[in-house]
């Protein structure tokens, strides 16, 4: 199985090693032929404008949007989910637009920049998920056909799945569980 991540800037380096330890060949991707005979992509945490840009500089977003929209699975953790989003609340130049949630960009205000929470994914089996949040969105509206895999206590939606199409608010790449990874790889392979 070849996974692509995107190497545009932020956690990228994280991403290729827990794919690595998980036995997957790893394509760190720039350009758009880098795109070609992927069987998944994975867009990291980071700055979501500055990764919107270079992926528009490095002429990603269009041909990326294609192949999304021909089954591409992707997973898309922190500034990668925003740019899945359909719909971005506060200011966004302009999202990938394919997975249907709305949500908010720094949605935790600067008392709760940075937080971390043992969550409750069913998905992912019964131990709970130590989840890492850094400057993080939240899904606010989860549209039909998306399907919710954990909230906070207080009922914030902040990981869902659509088809193919997986998105985090927090890094799963920051921590050595690798079962977010793992649930990627079993989605693209069909055994979920
Ligand atoms: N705050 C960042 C943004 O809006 C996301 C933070 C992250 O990816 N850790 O793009």
């Amino acid at each position: 199985m070849k996974i692509g991540v995107l190497a545009a800037q932020g956690a990228f380096a994280e991403h290729i090693a827990a794919l690595l330890k998980l036995g997957v060949e790893v394509v760190p991707v720039r350009l758009p032929e880098e795109l070609k005979g992927l069987d998944g992509l994975i867009i990291p945490g980071g700055e979501s404008t500055s990764i919107a840009k270079l992926m528009t500089d490095y002429n990603l977003t269009a041909e990326l949007r294609d192949l999304v929209k021909s089954g591409l699975p992707v997973f898309g953790t922190c500034a990668g989910m925003i740019l899945l989003a359909k719909k971005v609340e506060n200011s966004f130049p302009e999202p990938l637009g394919v997975m249907d949630i709305t949500v908010r960009r720094n949605a935790f205000g600067r008392q709760r920049e940075s937080f971390e929470a043992d969550l409750s994914i069913p998905a992912l089996g019964k131990k709970p998920f130590h989840a890492v949040f850094i400057r993080a969105p939240v899904i606010e509206h989860v549209n039909n056909g998306v399907e919710t895999l954990a909230r906070l206590d207080d009922g914030r939606v902040v990981a869902v799945r659509e088809g193919k199409l997986l998105a985090s608010a927090f890094h799963p790449e920051l921590t050595d569980d690798l079962r977010f990874h793992r649930y990627f790889l079993d989605i693209i392979a069909g055994q979920k």
